[in-house]
C-alpha cells in the first residue's frame, strides 16, 4: 500500500536586525525588483504543491512592515522571535507543534532566491526513512587559509568540507526535541543543533544562486533566480487623447511646454492611462473608466498619478509583483526623447522599479492619421506581472 504524502510545514527565520546590512530598516523589507525581500521569500513556499503550511518569525517591532510584505499569500499567523536566531527558531518550531507537520523546512528570511527544484530535492531525501535531516550545500572551492592578524599561518585542507545552505530540513518532532534540549547554547544553524542530539543529517546539492542578502549590494544586479514560484501575466493598455487650446501637456507625469494641451476628464496623461490599463489588465481588474468614471466629479483635473498607484496597490493586492513596464508614446509632437530620462525616473519611483525594468519609448505615425495630423496623443503599454 503506498504511503501518503509527509505532511510538510515551513518556517522562515526574519526576526533579524541585520546589524550588517546597516540602515533602519532590516535588510528582509528592503525593496528587490520591487518588493519586500521577505514577499519573495515567502511566496517560493506559500506556492509550492507538497507544503501546507507556512509560519514566519518575525521581530516585535516588524508587524506592518510583515503585513506588507505577507499581503494576500497563504500564511500562517506570524510568531515573535527571540534574542538569537537560535531562539527564534525554537519558538517557531514551539509554534507549529499543534500541527505537527512530518517535516520541517527550516529557512532565512534574507534567502528568497529559493528555487523550487531546491525544494524539491530537500523533500525528496526524506524518502530514505533513516535520514532526520537535510542540509543544502556547496563543496568549498577556494582555498582556505589559517591566519593570524594578516599573517598566514598554514593552508588548511579543504577536503570534505561544504558550505551549508538553507532551508535545512528535519523530520519535525526529532528538531523539536533537539532545540529544546540545547537552550542556551550558541550552535549557528539547525543542523548543528540535530548533529548536537546526534540525529542524521544529510546533505544535498545546494544552489549557488540561493545566496543570503547581507550587504546592500547584495540586493542589485540579480538575475530573476526565483521565477519558477511566479507566474507571468502580460497586461496591454491603449489610451487616445485630442488636443486642446492649451499650452503644455502632461506625458508620464512630467508637463512639456506645448502649442496644445490634451482634453481630458483628469489631467489627459494619456502615457500613465495606458498603463493604468496594462497593470489591471495583467490581473483581471477592468479598466480605469471602471476605477476612476469620468462622471465621477473628484477626479475632475486629477493627477494621473492617483490611477497608476491605485493599480499598482491592486497589483500587489493579489500577490504580484511588477517585473516589467514598457511604454510607447505616439505623437508627432512634442518631441518625446528629451523628457525620456524623466519620464523612466518617474516611473520607476511611483512603481518602485529599477531604471532596466522601465522602458519608455516615442514613435510617429509618419503624418498619418489623427496622431500625424496631430489632432491628439496616443500610448499603448505592455506590462509583465508576476504572481505567486
Ligand atoms: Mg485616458
Amino acid at each position: 500500500m503506498p504511503s501518503s504524502p509527509l505532511t510538510v510545514a515551513v518556517l522562515v527565520v526574519a526576526a533579524g536586525r541585520g546589524s550588517r546590512f546597516g540602515g533602519p530598516l532590516p535588510k528582509q523589507y528592503r525593496l528587490l525588483n520591487g518588493q519586500p525581500v521577505l514577499r519573495h521569500t515567502l511566496a517560493a513556499f506559500a506556492t509550492h504543491p507538497a507544503i501546507q503550511k507556512v509560519c514566519t518569525v518575525i521581530h516585535p517591532d516588524d508587524h506592518a512592515l510583515y503585513a506588507q510584505a505577507a499581503d494576500g499569500l497563504n500564511l500562517m499567523d506570524p510568531v515573535h522571535g527571540g534574542a538569537e536566531r537560535q531562539d527564534s527558531v525554537r519558538l517557531g518550531l514551539e509554534s507549529l507543534e499543534s500541527y505537527n507537520p512530518d517535516l520541517v523546512l527550516i529557512h532565512d528570511g534574507a534567502r528568497p532566491y529559493i528555487s523550487r527544484a531546491l525544494i524539491d530535492r530537500s523533500l525528496a531525501a526524506f524518502s530514505d526513512s533513516a535520514v532526520a535531516g537535510v542540509v543544502p550545500g556547496i563543496p568549498l572551492s577556494d582555498t582556505l587559509k589559517r591566519v593570524n592578524g594578516t599573517t598566514v599561518l598554514e593552508t588548511v585542507s579543504r577536503d570534505g568540507l561544504w558550505r551549508a545552505q538553507t532551508p535545512q530540513a528535519f523530520r519535525f518532532p526529532a528538531i523539536l526535541q533537539a532545540h529544546r534540549a540545547c537552550i542556551g547554547d550558541t550552535l549557528t544553524d539547525d543542523a548543528a543543533v540535530a548533529e548536537k542530539a546526534g540525529l542524521s543529517v544529510h546533505i544535498i546539492a545546494g544552489d549557488d544562486q540561493n545566496e543570503k542578502i547581507t550587504l546592500p549590494g547584495d540586493l542589485k544586479n540579480k538575475p530573476w533566480h526565483h521565477t519558477a514560484s511566479y507566474e507571468p501575466h502580460v497586461g496591454s493598455g491603449f489610451d487616445v487623447h485630442a488636443f486642446c487650446p492649451g499650452d503644455a501637456v502632461t506625458l508620464c507625469g512630467i508637463s512639456i511646454p506645448h502649442s496644445a494641451r490634451l482634453s481630458g476628464h483628469s489631467d489627459a496623461d494619456v502615457a500613465l492611462h495606458a498603463l493604468t490599463d496594462a497593470l489591471y489588465g495583467a490581473i483581471g481588474a477592468g479598466d480605469i473608466g471602471l476605477h476612476f468614471p469620468p462622471s465621477d466629479q473628484q477626479w475632475k483635473g486629477c493627477n494621473s498619478k492617483v490611477f497608476l498607484d491605485h493599480a499598482a496597490t491592486l497589483v500587489q493586492a493579489s500577490g504580484g509583483y511588477i517585473a516589467h513596464v514598457d511604454l510607447t508614446i505616439i505623437c508627432e509632437a512634442p518631441k518625446v526623447g528629451p523628457h525620456r530620462q524623466a519620464m523612466t525616473a518617474f516611473l520607476c519611483t511611483a512603481l518602485g522599479l529599477e531604471s532596466s525594468r522601465v522602458s519608455v519609448k516615442a514613435t510617429t505615425t509618419e503624418k498619418l492619421g489623427f496622431c500625424g495630423r496631430s489632432e491628439g496623443i496616443a500610448a499603448q503599454a505592455t506590462v509583465t506581472v508576476l504572481r505567486a
